[in-house]
């Protein structure tokens, strides 16, 4: 019988940061990144007992992103956002393609598009995102869009994958009337989850 604590499983990341690697190794289109990148996303976050609780700490002043993986040449990120109670992002882009797999909670997304005269309206009904649900953004299929936390009286958590290590790319948030400011994300965490020690997985096999 396995004594892995249920925070403290990472072989879930690791199998899933590999199969993605090795998908992006054959330099795949855009909407096969998406599709199967979905589906190996779809599986990491069908069980959750692997993301490290220190990646899962809410913070009343602001929603948190914690990097759990940069890939070596920065072909993709693997980061968990937490939703404090109430929690939500200004109007934003990605400039590059995006996964967003809700793991614990739950959160709407809601996608703008511009209009004729420059101002930025809501597109479609908000999305709810629930534990499974697997949601892509990219500047081909639309990339601008808002994200709240669905509760308003408890965390909610979502992973999500980026075409780059997109703590570092020069993204924009928007007001409502179309104006936009530059902005960089960066992390909340200092220090990235170890998932290569496997010294407890290998001592209870
Ligand atoms: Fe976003």
């Amino acid at each position: 019988m396995s004594i892995i604590s249920p925070s403290t499983n990472p072989g879930r990341l690791r199998s899933f940061i590999h199969c993605l690697a090795v998908l992006l190794d054959d330099k795949p289109t855009e909407d096969r990144i998406l599709c199967e990148g979905g589906v190996l996303l779809r599986q990491l976050i069908a069980v959750d007992d692997w993301l490290p609780d220190a990646c899962a700490q809410a913070r009343p002043e602001r929603y948190q992103q914690y990097l759990l993986h940069a890939d070596s040449s920065e072909r993709f990120s693997v980061v968990s956002f937490v939703w404090g109670p109430g929690q939500t992002t200004p109007i934003h882009d990605h400039t590059v393609w995006g996964l967003i797999g809700m793991l614990r909670g739950a959160e709407y997304s809601q996608a703008y598009r511009a209009a004729d005269d420059g101002s930025l309206r809501p597109e479609g009904d908000a999305v709810k995102l629930v534990p499974g649900t697997v949601e892509a953004v990219s500047p081909t299929i639309g990339d601008i869009h808002r994200v709240r936390n669905a509760f308003a009286d408890s965390v909610s958590v979502s992973i999500h994958v980026y075409g780059a290590n997109i703590g570092a790319v020069r993204r924009s948030v928007y007001a409502e009337d179309g104006s936009s400011k530059p902005f960089i994300s960066g992390y909340s965490n200092a220090h990235l989850p170890n998932i290569r020690d496997r010294s407890i997985e290998l001592e209870n096999l």
